[in-house]
């Protein structure tokens, strides 16, 4: 597998309350350019939140977010979203539509490619994804697993620098994980630079370049996956890990 470009991602000192719950408490993360930062951490600590905001679903009350060094606090949202792809637990596909027909979507409404050159590119990435035997059928004959291989497959069809995935196997039959983290794996190792949140320690061990911890709002720890899961510095980190391992 090939991936286009990849970019760095930065978030510097991110705020961010729902009134009064300081959901983000000064966040610093970065994720260099073709390496997988994994985020881990108890429910309702602030991943999927911390997410929004680097993409700018959300907007931070305060604190930088950078590609490739330059903050993009100040660009278009709609281009940032295009740089940036995202992969739900939920898969979000359309289900009266072909699985070729979503992938290809994007790429004719918001990529303006003409219709052909958008079924082609959009089976490749089936290809890639090992779909496309399946493009001419409808996302609810296909396994969930299979489903959130074409959402990732929809991602990549618009040629992100950075992929962003939040709990994309959380959904999924203990079965089928193994298919949709091989294929996390294959995009890390082809060099796409990545933010996976998960409760896959096995992935977070294996796969992702550092680890960062949160819990309340703040980065806990961080590190390579060896220091965060053989050395855990803080009680926090230890019980979390003992909770879960
Ligand atoms: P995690 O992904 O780690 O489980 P979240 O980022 O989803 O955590 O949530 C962190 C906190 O932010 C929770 O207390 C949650 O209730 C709150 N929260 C998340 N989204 C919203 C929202 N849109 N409005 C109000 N509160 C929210
Ligand atoms: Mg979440």
């Amino acid at each position: 597998m090939t991936t286009t470009t990849s970019g760095s991602l930065t978030g510097k000192d991110l705020h961010l309350a729902f009134g009064s719950n300081r959901v983000l408490r000064g966040i610093d993360l970065h994720v260099e350019s073709g390496t997988t930062a994994s985020v881990i951490g108890p429910s309702g600590s602030g991943k999927s939140t911390l997410l929004r905001v680097l993409n700018r679903l959300i907007e931070p009350d305060r604190g930088d977010v950078l590609l490739d060094g330059r903050s993009v606090l100040k660009d278009n949202p709609d281009e940032l979203r295009r740089r940036i792809g995202m992969v739900f637990q939920q898969f979000n596909l359309f289900p009266h539509k072909t699985v070729l027909e979503n992938v290809a979507l994007a790429l004719r409404k918001l990529r303006k490619m003409p219709a052909d050159e958008a079924e082609e590119s959009a089976l490749a990435q089936l290809d890639l994804v090992g779909l496309k035997h399946k493009a001419q059928v409808r996302p609810g004959n296909l396994s969930g697993g299979q489903q959130q291989r074409v959402a990732i497959a929809r991602a990549l069809a618009m040629g992100p620098e950075v992929m962003f995935f939040d709990e994309a196997t959380s959904a999924l039959d203990p079965e089928l994980v193994k298919g949709v983290l091989a294929l996390m794996a294959d995009l890390a190792a082809a060099g796409m630079t990545m933010v996976v949140v998960t409760h896959e320690m096995g992935f977070s061990r294996n796969v992702s370049d550092t680890v960062t911890f949160m819990d309340g709002g703040v980065v806990v720890e961080s590190g390579p996956p060896a220091a965060i899961f053989d050395d855990p510095r803080t009680p926090r980190l230890h019980s979390f890990l003992s909770d879960v391992l």
